[in-house]
């Protein structure tokens, strides 16, 4: 019998049965491996016609959890295939907590007990805990301190008090369960058509559907009516969003619409909870599961729809380990699985666009926002006509006439956003005497000025070193400036332009986590915040009804760069970010600064027509050849030493496969050439969309013997390059 370890390794191992035991396909056993137990899953027959008395024997069946799907199995397989990954890294996605198949131990398990105690001090500690309990799932003591982030102390201190009684411990406690007849909003007719079409998708085996709607016309509504069907029907569902952090007014909607949470899934669940949700989904019980992008190689035992929320979105590629897009293996997830796929985005991708026009995808249109609210009108500004003018605090980013309407906005007592794409205060910091630029010591970067950390940081590496008093080329002192805007340096100006108003910054290094923004959410909602200012993560999915002004700081940041997918990417982004302007009854309005307004992707969003713009675009890369009309291949040879990744480049370079249409480019130095204190070259292999790449790059990177010092990565479909 063949068992697949979720480690790095070759392949799948063979043991032997002992007598007297049985086993099936997907059945989860513990098995020797050099010295240690590992715990694999069971993966069809061994190889025959190996020596008997050479293969050990498994060491335990683990029969209290139900065996992987055979879906499952196949996926990880096609995973592997695909991406060129070991399966037992893919595998690894599928049991990320193995721990979750050991047996129960015989423990005890602490619930609230419901006493009164008068006099006992509270202390936050003790609070953590008790709030942790509220959920009503009882937890074992270190479940518990880890999940409350206290010391096993303090809950004895409770228990001895008397607020916390011993329960047997239960493995696989109650979930609460969303109700598909829970009462939803009514559609509007539109919207129900539109509902419909995905209703009737389910239990009629695969399909692909692109739902595309205008940002603000329904789409979360509507696709929560297919969940309620499949829920209906007993079925599992699977709910990927770009960032699980984004989610809280998506959750909040979800438990208003179906009466329950959804069970949530993300890397950073402690190690409890994601035992516990990992079993609720394996054995059923988690009916709806929202999650990033790893979510989706959970064994999910009846999943019968998946939606792939913002589908767009570039969260969704991962970039280490196994590369994966979330959203192309979703859709290979429903294939396999012979149930129905919904993509959902107001901008939908290239590719979802050509699958659409190939018609290997459905179509569902939401042309406009619901309840008569009207798209906000978009009109550019000419930076070199409208430049910002110079105030006490030195350079400026706003133009007169953002400025203007800003102030005219604040005055309404409406609220008002403004958006630029860069956390912290500058992108560059600059010696004024000999031209030095500060540059991270491991990535080729420049660093970005914290400010408010009074740090300068790497994006790419996270590299952290205080700001320097003189410059570290020449010694100078007071040479050092701070070069173009992030968000904290337009927070700056805005608060010295608009004293009066209450501004408030957010980036994904300000947020702290989930709690931090559901604070920040309510207090826009109660109208705390008159301007906000931020980065990408205003951009997703949120709903601000007293929202009218949204100023896009810099249109241009984004679409430089030798990135082909740069100026669909900065459309996506900026029709997002207008997205968010005009969506209660009031009419929104988006301004945007730009040097290039006679730039297609610009154009495209004055107009509205983004129609002409995604033609054009795909006519482009058609000639070109390029995704979605032609394969792409990156190969990333990477290491401490230049001159080795150079050569492996290079010999790479000369054993390029020979073949009608296929084509490679370089080697070069990858676009981070240095990154995490490794040197990057990058070759690109074009082939036509039929060709077979695996086979090929397989064969490729078979011929091109590479010093263990040097590692080769390859990325089948590579997002961004
Ligand atoms: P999208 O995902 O397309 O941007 P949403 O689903 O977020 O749109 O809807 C925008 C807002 O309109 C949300 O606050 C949503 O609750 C509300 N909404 C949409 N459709 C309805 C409806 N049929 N009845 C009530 N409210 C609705
Ligand atoms: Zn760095």
């Amino acid at each position: 019998m063949a068992v697949l370890l979720p480690l790095p390794l070759a392949g799948a191992y063979d043991y032997r049965v002992p007598a007297g035991c049985t086993v099936c396909d997907g059945q989860a056993v513990r098995v020797p491996l050099g010295r240690r137990q590992e715990t694999g899953i069971v993966w069809g027959a061994g190889r025959s016609g190996l020596d008997p008395a050479k293969i050990r024997p498994l060491q335990a069946v683990l029969d209290h959890a139900a065996p992987l799907p055979e879906v499952t199995r196949r996926f990880v397989d096609w995973v592997a295939a695909y991406t060129l990954s070991l399966p037992g890294a893919v595998l690894k996605m599928v049991i990320p907590v193995p721990e979750a198949l050991d047996p129960p131990a015989a423990q005890v398990a602490w619930r609230l007990s419901g006493a009164e105690v008068p006099g006992l001090r509270q202390t936050p500690a003790r609070d953590r805990v008790l709030r942790t309990l509220q959920t009503g799932v009882p937890m074992t003591t270190p479940d518990l301190a880890r999940e409350a982030g206290v010391s096993p102390s303090v809950i004895k201190g409770l228990a001895e008090a008397g607020l916390l009684a011993e329960v047997p411990f239960a493995m696989d406690p109650d979930l609460p369960e969303p109700d598909g007849d829970h009462p939803g909003p009514t559609l509007s007719p539109v919207q129900a058509d539109a509902a419909k079409e995905l209703v009737l998708a389910l239990g009629q085996g695969y399909s692909a559907t692109l739902l595309e709607g205008v940002t603000g016309s329904g789409k979360t509504e509507v696709y929560f009516e297919a969940i309620a069907a499949a829920l209906r029907q007993g079925q599992q569902v699977l709910v990927l969003v770009p960032e699980i952090t984004l989610t809280t007014q998506w959750l909040g909607r979800f438990r208003r619409r179906f009466g329950a949470d959804p069970a949530v899934w993300h890397s950073d669940l402690t190690p409890a909870r994601r035992r516990r949700t990992w079993r609720a989904i394996a054995d059923g019980r988690a009916r709806v599961v929202v999650g990033a992008r790893s979510a989706l190689f959970l064994p999910y035992q009846a999943l019968g729809l998946i939606v792939v929320d913002e589908e767009h979105e570039v969260a969704f590629k991962q970039e280490e380990g196994v590369i994966y897009h979330a959203r192309d293996m979703a859709v290979v997830r429903a294939h396999l699985g012979n149930i129905p796929v919904v993509l959902a985005s107001a901008t939908p991708s290239l590719e979802t666009v050509a699958n659409v026009e190939a018609g290997r995808y459905i179509k569902v249109d939401l042309p406009v926002r619901h309840a008569g609210a009207t798209l906000p009108t978009i009109d550019l500004i000419d930076i070199r006509r409208f430049p910002p003018e110079k105030g006490d605090w030195g350079q400026s980013w706003l133009s007169p006439p953002l400025v203007t309407a800003l102030e005219r906005t604040l005055e309404a007592g409406e609220q008002a956003m403004l958006f630029l794409n860069r956390r912290g205060y500058a992108p560059l910091t600059l010696c004024r005497t000999c031209g030095h630029r500060v540059q991270c010591p491991q990535c080729t970067a420049w660093l970005v000025e914290h400010r408010r950390l009074g740090k300068l940081q790497c994006h790419h590496c996270g590299h952290q070193q205080p700001l320097p008093k003189v410059c570290p080329s020449c010694g100078a002192e007071d040479a050092l400036v701070a070069c173009g805007p992030g968000v904290e340096r337009v927070a700056e100006e805005a608060s010295r332009r608009f004293p009066q108003a209450r501004v408030e910054l957010v980036a994904s290094d300000t947020l702290a986590g989930p709690q931090g923004i559901a604070g920040l959410l309510e207090r826009i909602e109660r109208k705390e915040v008159d301007l906000l200012i931020g980065t990408q993560v205003l951009a997703k999915g949120l709903h601000f009804p007293m929202l009218t002004l949204v100023g896009i700081v810099d249109a241009d940041l984004g679409l430089s760069g030798g990135d082909l997918r740069a100026a669909e990417r900065t459309f996506q982004v900026l029709s997002q970010v207008a997205g968010r302007a005009g969506r209660g009854e009031r009419p929104g309005r988006v301004m945007v600064q730009t040097f290039q307004p006679d730039h297609p992707v610009l154009q495209a969003m004055a107009t509205g027509d983004m129609r002409a713009f995604r033609e054009a675009e795909s006519e482009g890369r058609r000639l070109l050849r390029m995704p979605p009309f032609g394969r792409l291949v990156a190969v990333i040879v990477s290491g401490e030493t230049a001159d080795a990744v150079e050569s492996v480049a290079r010999a790479l370079a000369r054993q390029a496969p020979q073949g009608a249409g296929l084509e490679v480019l370089g080697p070069a130095p990858a676009p981070l050439a240095l990154l995490r204190g490794r040197h990057r070259w990058r070759l690109l292999l074009k082939a036509p969309r039929e060709v077979r790449v695996q086979t090929v790059v397989r064969q490729w990177l078979g011929g091109v013997a590479c010093p263990s010092a040097v590692r080769i990565q390859v990325d089948i479909d590579p997002y961004s390059f």
